[in-house]
């Protein structure tokens, strides 16, 4: 490919750059064998929306395997209520194939119209309905990958820890078996609450409440970016008809907390981080947050919070780790390691990674230099 146009395969999200030594789109997953039994180094890239650097090549040395081309979806089974889809698969192109058939993929992210069913997996997205439907392997029955020779293996529930939230260091994910859920009719509440303290007992109890899929906060400062009032907010969807907003009102809410990626990234805040907390933690950190001025959002429902970062704001991150650390918090609840959180990893959560990356990938192939 032409240096001009390698240019979009050597960046995602994050917006860390990198260097490729060639990028490839095989269309079909015999092609993707032959690729990977030729490269010595591969970076796997599915739509390039992750925020952690995953997808992005290093040093001039990686092939990119851009998967975006390999997106069947078939075996449709609907007494067994699972769909076999490729790595490539977009994830609205799913849920458009499935709303046919009244049945849904259940896990939900702000980017449904770009990413792909691989990233997903790769990443293990929990997303915004985590709090109902958990993690994206929940819904995986199994998942069939390439290794480094390319050859090709299908890894049913007691292996897919080696794949799913791997971010790709263990091997090309090129097809999946989902289990799907039907399709449901949501409402949602746009709540404004007045002090975190307040937040943290809500939460408590929507928890309790089956019919709850999505619990997410809103600091101030994002509020007022989304040209609500200045205060906290929580959106809160149902599975029944208890929210306040039906229909078009649902949507348009809906619609309103898909821009929170986009007015803080236009805004100058184009770090992301994504650490995950005990709900019992959450006014701490929130206090320091705020004490910094680092507008948040996220999935509280499941503890997850994404403090926007701007350039200059940079500096209070490693303080913000530790004592994500010191609170016994998680400093990647779903964004990933990638390259942007290598520094960060335990030395015991390294050793198990080495291990499952020395099982996996003896030839030390698949997006090298990242999480270890
Ligand atoms: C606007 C926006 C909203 C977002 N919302 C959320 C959210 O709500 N929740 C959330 O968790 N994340 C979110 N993200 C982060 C990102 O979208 C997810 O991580 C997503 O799953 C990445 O999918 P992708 O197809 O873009 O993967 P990529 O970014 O291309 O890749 C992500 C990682 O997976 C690996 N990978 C990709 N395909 C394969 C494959 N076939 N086999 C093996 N490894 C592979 C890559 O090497 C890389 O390490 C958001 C990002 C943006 C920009």
């Amino acid at each position: 490919m032409k240096k001009d146009l390698m240019k979009v395969y050597e960046i995602d999200a994050s917006r860390f750059k990198g260097s490729a030594l060639d990028v490839v789109h095989p269309a079909t997953i015999m092609e993707v064998r032959s690729v990977v039994a030729r490269a010595k180094r591969i970076v796997l890239r599915g739509a390039g929306t992750g925020l952690a650097g995953g997808c992005v090549p290093l040093n001039g040395l990686d092939v990119v395997l851009d998967m975006s081309k390999i997106n069947q979806i078939g075996n449709f089974n609907s007494e067994r209520r699972t769909v076999e889809v490729e790595a490539g698969v977009i994830l609205d192109d799913l849920q458009s194939y499935l709303a046919k058939k009244n049945l849904e993929f259940p896990v939900n992210l702000l980017n449904n119209n770009v990413c792909t069913i691989g990233g997903m997996i790769a990443m293990d997205i929990a997303g915004s309905r985590a709090v109902k439907y958990g993690k994206t392997s929940n819904w995986i029955k199994w998942v069939d990958v390439v290794d480094g020779y390319g050859n090709l293996h299908r890894k049913g529930v007691t292996e897919l820890s080696d794949y799913a939230g791997m971010e790709g260091i263990t091997g090309v994910i090129v097809k999946a078996c989902l289990k799907l859920s039907p399709l449901k009719k949501r409402t949602a509440s746009l709540i404004k609450v007045e002090s975190l303290e307040e937040v943290v007992l809500i939460v408590r109890n929507l928890k309790r409440n089956p019919a709850v899929s999505m619990i997410d906060f809103l600091d101030k400062k994002i509020s007022k970016g989304l040209e609500l009032t200045k205060d906290y907010y929580l959106i809160v969807e149902y599975e029944d008809g208890s929210g306040l907003l039906k229909g078009k009102e649902y949507e348009d809410l809906m619609e309103m907390s898909d821009k929170v990626y986009s007015f803080v990234v236009n805004k100058g805040y184009t770090r992301i981080e994504d650490f995950r907390i005990m709900i019992d933690k959450f006014v701490k950190l929130m206090g320091w947050l705020e004490g910094v001025g680092i507008p948040t959002f996220g999935h509280i429902g499941i503890g997850i919070l994404h403090p926007c970062f701007g350039r200059d704001d940079e500096k209070f991150i490693p303080e913000m780790m530790k004592l994500v650390k010191r609170l016994g918090g998680q400093i990647s609840g779903e964004y990933g390691v990638g390259i942007l959180k290598i520094k960060f990893v335990e030395e015991g959560d390294k050793r198990i990674l080495i291990n499952v990356k020395k099982r996996t990938d003896s030839l030390n192939k698949f997006n090298v230099g990242k999480m270890i």
